[in-house]
């Protein structure tokens, strides 16, 4: 049985703010469920503090790194069977706000000290040297945040495997030559083909230079980052590495998002009774205040960033709006998208819904009971709420690029035979406008769309295939260092 610690930044229930924190919680759990002996380690924010003295928690671990010290806190992730250890250390993790910002929004002037401790502590446990009993054969690590893990055990012999995965090449950890300094890395690391980034200390590196396999959440992503446009200035050293670079696609828990039980939801429905989809689509136009009638009704959840295409969907819910069309939005983020937002729903309360704020009994709702789900993102890693809304028969518009291109199924792409949703190529609001409105017209013909529907409801996105391509990963690895060795 293989051993793997999996480090990560956020993991559901305990802590998220993105697609990290599911993948975290549900790849690991699949893994445990297919010969893995999985355990999982995060920073000790006080909700993951909690959650542990909720769930029962042992005290394994008391060290001190420079000035700061530390207890390792065992505990399980909340629902399963999965360890979860804790890296206790309130000079840096006691903090309100998110993860990586304090309550205004703006980063932890510290951040670089404390995702080094985390990884520090995490590269010591994967190493053995904390005497726990327990030493991996492979280490996952995620982000940024965990980047610097294989860099620690680089240079130790009979060292674990390692993974580094790529869920958002945007986010860098990028921070100044002084705060490189005054982390106390060696003077070696500060070289281009290393940990420096344009005269900038860049954590991410650290995981895709020093990584045995580098990973992202989609094929098609895994491409595009090799490529200018997509690879964030670090496209070279991507094709550099391309022999270890591949991509899996991420699944969803489907105990969690399952429209025939879900916990959220006042009616239930599958493939065979799609008539209480309409009860939802009723009850969500009622809760929000729109106007309970059959006008075609489009949900959009997520993270409101430049990212995400939200001046693109802006751009088209004015015509969109004359046609009788509503929105069910829900999201936070930049004041530049939720004051246009605002104004629109203000101007028009019976057609367009915004809460600003995360609301998970709401995002239920909605990827139930709206009729289509835009995704106009300019770049999508993986993105789960495409999968989230295939699986609710709710259909998805999306921006052909990175995991939505290998999730969504355009009927020119299928000869309508295997279509599940709608494409746009070109990066614009009006090849956004024209998938809608493809999309419009199939919704005008109920069987046309419940075809598309049942299409995208029989597909399997859970983790049970892709979690087999991780095992296969490690193995890749392990067989690499039997070689070796
Ligand atoms: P990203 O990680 O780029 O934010 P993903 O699509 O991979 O995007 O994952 C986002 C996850 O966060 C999904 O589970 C989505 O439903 C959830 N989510 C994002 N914003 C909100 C919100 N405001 N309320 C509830 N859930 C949200």
């Amino acid at each position: 049985m293989k051993r793997v610690l999996f480090v990560t930044s956020e993991v559901y229930p305990v802590i998220k703010t993105g697609g990290l924190a599911d993948v975290s919680a549900s790849l690991p759990e699949a893994l445990s469920r297919q010969d893995c002996d999985i355990q999982i380690i995060l920073p000790g924010y006080p909700a993951a503090l909690e959650a542990a003295r909720t769930a029962g928690s042992r005290r394994k671990a008391r060290l001190s790194i420079g000035q700061y010290h530390v207890t390792l806190w065992r505990t399980r992730l909340p629902g399963t069977a999965v360890s979860l250890w804790l890296v206790d250390c309130p000079a840096l993790f006691d903090r309100p706000g998110n993860p990586y910002q304090n309550e205004e929004g703006q980063d932890w002037w510290d951040n670089a000290h404390r995702y080094q401790l985390f990884c520090r502590v995490a590269a010591m446990m994967a190493s053995g040297q904390l005497g726990l009993g327990w030493a991996p054969d492979i280490v996952h690590c995620n982000d940024w945040q965990s980047a610097l893990v294989p860099v620690f055990l680089d240079h130790l012999p009979n060292r674990p495997g390692t993974v580094f995965t790529i869920h958002n090449l945007a986010y860098q950890g990028l921070f100044s030559q002084e705060t490189f300094r005054a982390m106390g890395l060696p003077d070696s690391l500060w070289r281009f083909e290393r940990l420096e980034f344009h005269d900038q200390l860049s954590f991410i590196k650290g995981g895709l230079v020093y990584a045995d396999r580098i990973t992202t959440v989609s094929p098609t992503y895994a491409r595009e980052i090799q490529t200018p446009e997509f690879g964030y200035g670090l496209d070279g050293l991507l094709r550099y590495r391309s022999d270890r670079l591949s991509g899996i696609l991420n699944g969803i828990d489907t105990r969690i998002w399952n429209p025939s039980d879900d916990r959220y939801l006042d009616f239930h429905y599958g493939p065979d009774s799609l008539s209480n989809k309409s009860q939802c689509k009723a009850r969500l136009q009622q809760q929000l205040g729109l106007e309970v009638n059959g006008a075609p009704l489009f949900g959009s959840i997520g993270r409101l960033v430049e990212q995400k295409g939200i001046d693109w969907l802006l751009a088209v819910i004015p015509p969109l709006l004359e046609k009788g069309c509503q929105f069910a939005i829900l999201g936070s983020g930049e004041a530049r998208y939720t004051d246009p937002l605002r104004t629109l729903a203000r101007e028009h309360p019976e057609q367009v819904s915004l809460t600003v704020g995360y609301d998970e009994p709401l995002a239920h709702r909605i990827t139930a009971g709206a009729d289509m789900f835009l995704m106009p993102s300019r770049f999508e890693p993986c993105g789960l709420n495409q999968m989230f809304s295939l699986r609710y028969g709710t259909i998805p518009v999306v921006h052909a690029v990175g995991g939505l291109k290998d999730t969504v199924v355009d009927p020119g792409q299928a000869a309508g035979t295997r279509a599940t949703g709608f494409c746009f190529e070109r990066p614009n609001e009006d090849a956004f406008l024209h998938a809608i409105d493809r999309a419009l017209e199939y919704y005008s013909n109920r069987k046309q769309w419940r075809h598309l529907q049942r299409n995208g409801m029989a597909g399997d996105y859970s983790w049970k295939y892709r979690a087999r391509e991780y095992l296969a990963l490690y193995q890749s690895i392990l067989t690499e260092q039997c070689k070796r060795n």
